[in-house]
């Protein structure tokens, strides 16, 4: 009953109830989740994510795969931790098993919400294991380390979790408890700083209180998807530290080089998004207007997706200058605007970032 009032839709503008009162839209360019403000949520193409792990980890020759899984268990763990913590009682009432089993409908809700999957119980035993049909996984291993870290905040136990392929999309995941962490959990702790206030406005939907920047989502929590109706592409809702972690850690073991890595690769994916968006010139260079016309709408959807806040801005003698409160992760944020400088522009450039001061950084692009 609580859970089928939980999963309803606004009948206005379609955003997910659950969505709209757990995650808060705030005007400094991040999204966070109510109930613990400092943790900040992230909205990323599922393209992103499969370059991210699988053409990156390519390209270093070593897979990342294992430190996305360790870093996406603490950051799953985090929140779902939050979340019993701030209930009055919660912690108490998860004696029960009742309400354990309530919490594993909750995780459903929650990832077929955000855009991850779609999960049915298959087997659950209490405190010990449980097994699940998943369709649609936005990506296999993070969606098992969520499953993973989700089980963990209620049970206080380190779990492990395996699973097997059944069908188009589909696969059976088995999570069970286990004795310990691999070692390189304890170093994939979330890195989380408080963020800059901020003046930025979004326009919010009269009856939920959603963004109507977004308005272009389509949420298919049946099946676990969310849809940008623009490119036909898929999106989701994921925790904003995860990457920060797994970089840090990729970093420490290769050195900076896979900075330059992260950056490429989202300059690629925004040039590809830039296009799919009809942002790009045809034959024509884009005239003045235009051009200011595609940069605003480019970055005005950074706050929407919680990666940032532009707070100034200057197109002069072919360059641009850009400066981002409370940037998601600098080097993302330096693929997204020389990609989409590179497109709009077309031309090959280079970028020097700056940090200005901490959570505050400026981007200058010149053409190559
Ligand atoms: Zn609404």
């Amino acid at each position: 009953m609580i859970l089928k009032f939980m999963a309803r839709q606004c009948r206005v503008c379609g955003f997910p109830w659950l969505i709209s009162n757990v995650m808060s839209w705030n005007d400094n360019g991040t999204i966070t989740i109510v109930m613990q403000p400092e943790m900040r949520a992230v909205i990323l193409h599922q393209g992103f994510v499969d370059t991210l792990f699988t053409e990156i980890g390519a390209r270093l020759g070593v897979s990342i795969e294992h430190i996305a899984f360790e870093a996406q268990r603490n950051a799953a763990k985090e929140v779902f931790d939050s979340t019993f913590n701030m209930i009055p009682g919660m912690r108490f009432a998860l004696r029960f098993k009742q309400v354990k089993r309530f919490s594993v409908r909750y995780f459903n809700l929650v990832a077929s919400n955000c855009g991850l999957c779609h999960s049915d119980v298959v087997d659950y035993k209490i405190a010990e294991s449980g097994v699940s049909r998943i369709t649609n996984p936005f990506y296999m291993p993070m969606l098992a380390a969520n499953v993973v870290g989700a089980f963990e905040a209620m049970e206080h136990v380190p779990y492990k979790a395996e699973w097997e392929k059944s069908g188009p999309d589909t696969y059976m995941l088995r999570v069970e408890q286990t004795e310990e962490k691999p070692e390189i959990a304890q170093r994939m702790d979330l890195h989380i700083e408080p963020p800059l206030p901020g003046k930025g406005r979004l326009e919010s939907c009269s009856h939920c209180r959603a963004p109507r920047g977004l308005s272009h989502l389509e949420w298919k929590p049946d099946d676990g998807m969310i849809i940008d109706s623009r490119t036909k592409s898929r999106v989701l809702l994921l925790d904003g530290h995860m990457v920060g972690a797994v970089f840090r850690e990729i970093r420490r073991e290769l050195g900076d080089e896979v900075d330059e890595l992260l950056m490429d690769a989202q300059r690629q994916w925004t040039i590809a998004h830039a296009s799919l968006l009809g942002l790009t010139p045809t034959t024509e260079p884009l005239s003045p207007e235009k051009l200011s016309k595609a940069y605003d709408e480019y970055l005005s959807l950074l706050p929407l997706h919680g990666h940032g806040n532009p707070v100034s801005f200057k197109n002069e003698d072919g360059g641009i200058e850009l400066v981002v409160e409370n940037p998601y992760d600098p080097f993302i944020l330096a693929g997204t605007i020389k990609g989409l400088y590179e497109a709009l522009e077309n031309t090959t450039s280079y970028v020097s970032r700056e940090e200005v001061m901490p959570g505050v950084s400026k981007f200058v692009l010149k053409p190559a």
